[in-house]
């Protein structure tokens, strides 16, 4: 938008935030992640919003006096198998990183070279021809279906190469959960709705102008097709308009002006 674009967010959804979801009311004082929770130093946008929004970063820390167990195919490891088993899944799992830099524009995966044939294979059949332990293959298999929510053989190849390149090669591996946001992720979605909602109506204020250029399906009514009237209000807008100043006239007859065209498309 302050590239000069005309946007209209449409969220079939009561909320924003979509898979981010921070709840305030699990543990007291506490926020607590429904859903994506950890941010790398390599997610150079979230970063940059960080400091946009002044949201503030917490390290994630390790608890170095407690054991995070490991249990595979019903085993719980020991420590010491555990340690061994760490060892030998980076080590592999690095081996990626080679063939992930051959991947030229992470964001365009599809134009790299044989990229139809990357995209065929499956991470699956990469991770059988591993030089390494059953059980190291075993995590490798775990650790990449809990990382992307499906099974390794519906995995394609060249999409986890580009997963890799786009967060800096080893980086990606060591760099990619390293902090959690003070006061819940969806704090960056509720920021980005504010800004979004001032700089929408060129009033410059948050007006019903911005606003109805804001589709979020109410509780009673999902999803929306098209923006519709607006569904979120500010207080600070209702008044304006109570007073009918200038201002909120505009605002007012922005707001018709929008729905109108957004109705009829
Ligand atoms: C349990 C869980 C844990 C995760 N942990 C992490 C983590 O630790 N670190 C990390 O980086 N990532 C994590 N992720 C992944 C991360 O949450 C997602 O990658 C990220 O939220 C994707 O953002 P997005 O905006 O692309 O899509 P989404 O967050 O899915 O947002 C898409 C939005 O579009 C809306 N929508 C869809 N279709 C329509 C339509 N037709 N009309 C209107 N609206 C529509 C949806 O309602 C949704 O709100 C996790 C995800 C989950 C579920």
């Amino acid at each position: 938008m302050s590239a000069g674009y005309d946007v209209t967010v449409y969220e079939a959804r009561n909320r924003v935030g979509g898979r981010v979801i921070s709840f305030d009311d699990f543990v007291p004082h506490k926020h607590v992640e429904g859903g994506g929770e950890l941010i790398g130093s390599n997610h150079a946008t979230w970063v940059a919003y960080k400091d946009r929004f002044k949201l503030e970063f917490l390290d994630v820390t390790e608890d170095k006096d407690h054991e995070a167990p490991i249990v595979l195919n019903g085993q719980k490891l020991s420590s010491e198998e555990s340690d061994k088993l760490w060892e030998e899944m980076t080590a592999a799992l690095n081996m990626m990183n080679k063939e992930a830099a051959a991947v030229g524009d992470p964001f365009q995966p599809w134009k790299t070279r044989d990229a139809e044939v990357l995209d065929r294979r499956t991470l699956s059949s990469w991770i059988q021809t591993l030089n390494v332990s059953p059980l190291c293959k075993t995590g490798i298999d775990t650790q990449m279906i809990a990382n992307n929510g499906m099974r390794t053989e519906w995995q394609s190849w060249l999409g986890n190469l580009a997963m890799v390149k786009g967060g800096g090669l080893e980086k990606f591996w060591t760099d990619s959960e390293v902090y959690r946001c003070a006061g819940g992720n969806q704090s960056l979605a509720k920021k980005l709705l504010a800004a979004w909602a001032r700089i929408a109506c060129s009033c410059g204020r948050r007006c019903a102008a911005s606003i109805s250029r804001i589709a979020i399906a109410s509780r009673s009514r999902s999803p929306p097709v098209r923006p519709s009237r607006p569904t979120m209000s500010s207080s600070r807008c209702r008044r304006r308009s109570g007073t009918r100043s200038a201002s909120s006239r505009r605002c007012a007859w922005n707001w018709r002006r929008r729905w109108a065209r957004t109705s009829n498309t």
